[in-house]
């Protein structure tokens, strides 16, 4: 399967970085073996979505409504994103769950919303620390994912997931790639329970993956990428874990 890298910008950016970022990442993308997107702050899709047309790099968003259209001051709905060009979505990132109390049911919904429109979400589950200190990584990871397959019946064969442990994000701890595997490895027997066509989900690794330990985590079997975030913003470390993946 080919594998997918994808960077999360997270709240960065300007309009000149974004140019600058996106100019040093289209150098060479024929030496590109995987596909690659990155996932920009919504104001900014317009931008991207001009400079990236016809390039191989791919536009996401990192976030949509749980509605179609209404009033709900301040939502961004999957429809205004296809617009703009957007192939993927990142769904139920760990900092929604935190900061905006995003439940198992919202993150399968917006990934329901996604799917209709034409988008491929990207949907985050992991555990925090306290819950792998308490042997609870399994159940925890299954819950979310289990949302999400209720939610979409057999469309989950067209979603990408991410096992995003909470305590690795942004803190430069990473899970080994045994670690990794093994969860990636359950996430994957879940699929195959819901879905015939569940061998082609990617299941990409996040949680501080860098130019040193891309390698060895993309190595494993069921790891079929990586959602970057800190080392997506600068431009050689981002290259480096994409000519890791192949
Ligand atoms: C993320 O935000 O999805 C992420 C994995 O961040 P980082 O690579 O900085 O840990």
């Amino acid at each position: 399967m080919k594998k997918l890298i994808v960077g999360n910008w997270k709240m960065n950016g300007s309009l000149d970085a974004n140019t600058a970022l996106v100019a040093a990442l289209l150098q060479d993308t024929q030496a590109w073996a995987c596909d690659v997107a990155v996932c920009a702050p919504a104001p900014y899709l317009a931008q991207l979505h001009t400079s990236l047309t016809g390039s191989r790099l791919d536009l996401g968003a990192q976030d949509l409504s749980v509605h179609e259209s209404g009033a709900y001051t301040g939502e961004v709905s999957a429809a205004m994103l296809k617009e703009f060009g957007v192939r993927y979505c990142i769904v139920g990132h760990s900092e929604r769950r935190q900061y905006h109390q995003e439940s198992d049911t919202t993150v399968a919904l917006k990934a329901q919303r996604a799917l209709a429109a034409g988008i491929t979400p990207i949907v985050c589950v992991g555990e925090t620390l306290a819950q792998r200190e308490a042997g609870q990584t399994e159940e925890v990871v299954k819950r979310q994912l289990a949302a999400v397959v209720h939610a979409n019946g057999h469309c989950i064969s067209e979603i990408v997931l991410a096992y995003e442990p909470v305590w690795a994000i942004g803190t430069g701890k990473t899970a080994s790639p045994e670690e990794a595997q093994h969860v990636h490895h359950v996430l994957r027997a879940q699929l195959q329970a819901a879905s015939q066509h569940a061998d082609r989900v990617r299941i990409l690794y996040g949680g501080s993956m860098n130019a040193g330990n891309a390698q060895a985590l993309l190595a494993q079997a069921d790891i079929d990428g990586g959602l970057i975030g800190g080392a997506a913003l600068q431009a050689a470390a981002f290259l480096s874990i994409v000519a890791a993946a192949h």
